[in-house]
């Protein structure tokens, strides 16, 4: 599996000027090696390959000694590059696409240089890159696998690489199923018993939006003290969003690992805009990013997620098949069979049964 690992670097001045010298002559011989290619093209009918291309750098270094300024492998990238653009040239033409010729770069287009193999090696908090220096590097984490290539990028001024890298797939399964049903007392409840709830700090957060709405309503419209409101409510929102975000990979992670298939109900994403309580809606976009993290996690992990119609989940005895009515406010399942569970346990396990029933 290929996994891509990027950190910002922090090149000195001189460091720095050397990454620019660097994309400015890619950007040269990315141009020259294109109108090469237009010019034989037309001149004589043939195409010319980058494998004859590379054998001309040699040459072209002895014309332009400022080329021996950089890695020769930095050099055949470029190369290689252009020849992927014509690559999906030729391959948009066969299939009919818009085909969108390969462009000359313009000076601010080019951005990038790439270390196919070798040149580069990470030396403790610094870079090491051949023909540039050791440039101190910001390794949040670690990189993991066998480092295939490493990509220079600018971007609005700042520095940043890039490592490809082969990365070997472990998986861990547990042979474990499992059923979620999703509530609003509590986030998600499993068909075996495990409860998981909101944070404690995201449910203050909520009552301090309730407030904020109720300021920002009670404000004049147009006036200061109302703007000021309504920027802190968006505020509000944004770190609700955060919170919620965080507590839906907490959870989703702990579902991937313990289970190697995840039923959840489907969400009617219909009547999520429609005729409800604006807290439910809330509640429902928060739950649809729950299956949403946890289906991502799943296909990362080999396991799968399933969605099935909630049609009775809810009503129907999980032990029996039984229909037990019962009204919102009854929190237990009790049904004639002798089965008595929580409602929302009862619902999950009802859940996991559908999901295995659908192959
Ligand atoms: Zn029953």
């Amino acid at each position: 599996m290929i996994k891509t690992f990027k950190y910002r670097l922090y090149p000195t001045k001189e460091e720095r000027e050397l990454f620019e010298r660097t994309l400015e002559l890619c950007r040269d011989l990315y141009n020259h090696a294109l109108e090469q290619r237009i010019f034989t093209y037309k001149k004589r009918g043939v195409s010319i390959t980058p494998f004859q291309q590379i054998k001309e750098l040699p040459h072209l270094k002895k014309v332009l000694p400022e080329y021996k300024e950089i890695h020769s492998q930095v050099l055949q990238n470029v190369l290689k590059r252009l020849d992927v653009s014509f690559q999906n040239f030729f391959r948009r033409v066969k299939n009919g696409e818009k085909p969108g010729f390969p462009r000359f770069q313009g000076k601010n287009r080019y951005d990038s240089f790439t270390y196919p193999q070798s040149g580069f090696s990470i030396e403790g908090d610094k870079l090491k890159l051949s023909k540039i220096g050791s440039i101190r590097i910001h390794l949040h984490r670690k990189v993991e696998g066998k480092v295939k290539t490493c990509t220079i990028i600018r971007k609005n001024g700042r520095y940043f690489v890039c490592f490809v890298c082969e990365v070997e797939k472990v998986f861990h399964f547990t042979g474990k199923q499992v059923g979620v049903d999703v509530g609003i007392s509590h986030l998600a409840i499993t068909s075996d018993g495990e409860f998981f709830d909101n944070p404690k700090h995201l449910r203050k957060s909520e009552q301090q939006l309730k407030r904020l709405q109720r300021i920002v309503s009670r404000r004049k419209k147009g006036s200061n003290r109302r703007r000021k409101a309504v920027r802190l409510l968006a505020k509000k929102h944004e770190q609700i969003a955060n919170q919620r975000k965080d507590t839906n990979h907490k959870v989703s992670r702990m579902l991937v690992d313990q289970y190697d298939l995840i039923v959840f109900e489907e969400l009617n994403v219909k009547s999520m805009v429609k005729n409800r309580r604006l807290s439910k809606a809330i509640h429902e976009v928060a739950w649809n990013q729950l299956i949403i993290f946890t289906s991502y996690k799943a296909a990362y992990a080999d396991k799968q997620v399933k969605v099935v119609n909630p049609h009775n989940t809810s009503q129907m005895c999980s032990n029996c098949g039984r229909i037990v009515k019962k009204k919102l406010s009854e929190r237990t399942h009790v049904c004639s069979c002798g089965y008595t569970d929580h409602r929302d346990i009862n619902a999950a396990k009802n859940i996991l049964k559908l999901g295995l029933e659908a192959g």
